[in-house]
């Protein structure tokens, strides 16, 4: 199939035409990045006009449950729900925390939602490009609400938050004694934090829920025009499901009006261009013959003591100038 083809059925909506599309962008033939490449181009003018959220929390906390919950409710009102998943343990580990189970079959079953897990064997700078991609794909394919999930290990909360719009962070009451469990950071990233299983314990959730208002007053605002609410939830039993919705479209109002949500679009996109540049300047790097013939002896040498870090970057890198254009 030619990818002008391939680009009219995913914007028809078509599923084996978008699972062909997100096979492109997460192949690591040279062929298919430049395939990729100019099926995005062709997509790029009908991306965008969704509302992206990230949800993280950490295991056990109930994402896919509260997922599965709030994409129902989404899909019966007539939206079309992607769900992508950014699962940083199979690149530490070579496991899955988020893949292996069987996770949110009703949703999965729903002709009206797209559940892709995270793409594996890959560093969370790759996965990060190749998730961002499949979002604009599943964007042209008509999936008017997208939700990147992670859970909190590494980096992956910030490069998530650096891809959405909103921001969402699920925990436990439990987690709210001495609000434990969280990484510092994290919180600043939030838009919103939702307290899950709130129908195990409704006063501590309520205390918790408290404790969290009270730690976000002396944080810095993510943003002016938004003060960040603390919501509780019970996912299993779909409570509070409704004004988690009614929360986000508050969110998209406010943040249109003030234009912040484009401006911040403009932002990660630029940001976005120098991760990958970043990324792509190391690959050239370490793809020169020359760099990869002398990166081993520098590298003993620096353990060794017998040179410097910097001198031996510096080497590195004279002998990267020297032969570029020779590879
Ligand atoms: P994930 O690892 O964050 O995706 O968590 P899961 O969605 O798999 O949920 C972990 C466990 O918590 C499962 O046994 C769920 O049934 C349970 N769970 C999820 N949400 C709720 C809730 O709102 N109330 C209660 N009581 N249990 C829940």
């Amino acid at each position: 199939m030619d990818l002008q083809t391939l680009a009219e059925n995913i914007r028809a909506g078509k599923i084996r035409a978008l699972g062909k599309g997100i096979t492109l962008i997460e192949s690591k033939k040279a062929e298919h990045a430049q395939q990729a490449d100019a099926l995005l181009d062709m997509l790029l003018p009908y991306t965008g006009n969704t509302l992206r959220i990230g949800i993280t929390g950490v295991p056990g906390v109930g994402k896919s449950t509260f997922i599965e919950s709030f994409g129902s409710y989404l899909t019966e009102r007539g939206h079309k729900v992607a769900v992508l998943a950014i699962d940083p343990s199979s690149q530490i580990t070579g496991g899955s925390i988020l893949g292996d189970k069987t996770r949110m079959e009703e949703l999965s079953r729903d002709p009206n939602a797209f559940i892709r897990p995270s793409p594996a064997g890959d560093t969370l700078g790759g996965v990060a490009r190749r998730t961002r991609e499949t979002m604009l794909l599943c964007e042209a394919a008509g999936y008017d609400v997208v939700i990147v999930e992670t859970v909190g290990v590494g980096q992956s909360e910030t490069t998530v938050a650096s891809m959405v719009d909103f921001f969402m962070l699920l925990q436990l009451a439990t987690a709210g004694d001495e609000l434990q469990g969280i990484k510092k950071g994290v919180m600043e990233l939030a838009d919103a934090i939702v307290i899950n299983k709130a129908d195990i314990d409704p006063m501590k959730t309520e205390l918790a829920r408290q404790q969290y208002l009270n730690a976000l007053h002396i944080l810095r605002p993510k943003s002016y025009n938004w003060q960040v609410p603390v919501q509780t939830v019970s996912a299993l039993r779909h409570e509070g499901i409704e004004e988690v919705w009614e929360m986000l479209c508050e969110f998209r109002t406010t943040m249109d009006r003030t234009g912040e949500r484009c401006e911040n679009r403009r932002k990660q996109a630029v940001e976005w261009m120098w991760s990958m540049l970043m990324d792509d300047l190391k690959t050239l790097f370490l793809s020169n013959g020359q760099v990869a013939s002398l990166l081993g002896e520098v590298e003993q040498a620096v353990i060794l003591g017998s040179t410097t870090p910097s001198a031996a970057s510096r080497r590195l890198l004279q002998t990267f100038r020297r032969y570029e254009c020779v590879d």
